[in-house]
């Protein structure tokens, strides 16, 4: 049974990585209005069947009201997560989410300002702010949310050693994912990004040496990725990926969660097999800041 949800609230992002395969080219409309996204989160609560929503994109930060989304969600008794670039997100804000907050994942390729250009992965040719990384970390540590790091191997980043950077980042989980193709959303270049599976496995092996044996390598090759999510996009429905292409359920809310889901086709093993079932257990932090 896969129990997380995944919630592409937005197609926005101000980030444009090549390899990136929630771009919804395919989508053309703006998205839901506020109430609606609430509604969706409440229905996928109500419907028993996840444990734990994790809100991306796009670039979820950019959604005004996601500090809102995130503490309905808690309160509805979910565990809460979130995936971002970072770009907008500080100290502060980390702090100020942190009793709502479960997980947040975030997102670092390289820390080499050339590769992150090439991939795309940042900001007005600015590259990550390794300070801002590092405050974002003693945020996590400070108030008891647990930090994860997702890595997208690509041609551009698969000789590169991130191993010392992640142990001062200290997650709990690090998730190393081959670029992989999806037809309709960053199929147009793949051949830019695209990387062996050979050249993906030397990566994690590689950057494995030398890591804290406390932080969970999680490796998730094109293989696995394919069709072991449950997805929700930014129109309020279902979709998977299990055909290297984006597969669209009936919208959650004309059709309600249960019937929604028997449109789409998800591999439950490999949710497993990549270790997707996993739960976090806040522990009373104190901290001065
Ligand atoms: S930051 Fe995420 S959503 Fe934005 S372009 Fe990159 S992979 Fe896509």
């Amino acid at each position: 049974m896969i129990t997380t949800v995944n919630y592409h609230l937005t197609k926005a992002c101000n980030f444009k990585c090549k390899y990136c395969y929630a771009q919804f080219k395919d989508i053309h409309e703006e998205g839901l209005p506020k109430a609606k996204q609430f509604e969706v989160v409440r229905q996928l609560a109500e419907s028993g069947k996840f444990r734990k929503i994790n809100f991306a994109g796009g670039e979820p930060t950019l959604v005004p009201h996601i500090t809102e989304l995130i503490q309905y969600a808690k309160s509805l008794g979910l565990e809460t997560s979130i995936v971002t670039n970072t770009s907008q997100i500080d100290f502060e804000w980390v702090k100020n989410i942190s009793s709502y907050l479960d997980i947040l994942a975030i997102s670092i390729d390289s820390l080499n300002l050339e590769t992150n250009i090439k991939i795309g992965s940042n900001q007005s040719g600015k590259i990550l702010s390794i300070n801002n990384l590092r405050n974002i970390s003693t945020a996590c540590q400070c108030f008891g949310v647990q930090l994860k790091i997702n890595t997208v191997v690509s041609k551009f980043n698969h000789t590169e050693k991130l191993t010392d950077f992640v142990n001062e980042m200290q997650p709990f989980r690090w998730k190393i994912l081959q670029a992989t193709e999806v037809k309709g959303q960053n199929d147009c270049n793949f051949e830019e990004v695209a990387v062996s599976t050979d050249d993906f496995l030397y990566f994690c092996s590689r950057n494995s040496k030398g890591l804290l044996p406390e932080i969970k390598v999680v490796k998730e090759s094109n293989e696995l990725i394919k069709g072991s999510y449950i997805m929700v996009d930014c129109l309020g429905r279902f979709f998977d990926s299990s055909q290297s292409c984006h597969n669209y359920s009936a919208p959650i809310l004309e059709v309600g969660v249960k019937n929604a889901l028997n449109q789409i086709n998800v591999d439950s093993q490999k949710f497993i097999a990549r270790n997707g079932n996993y739960s976090t257990i806040k522990e009373n932090i104190v901290c001065t800041f």
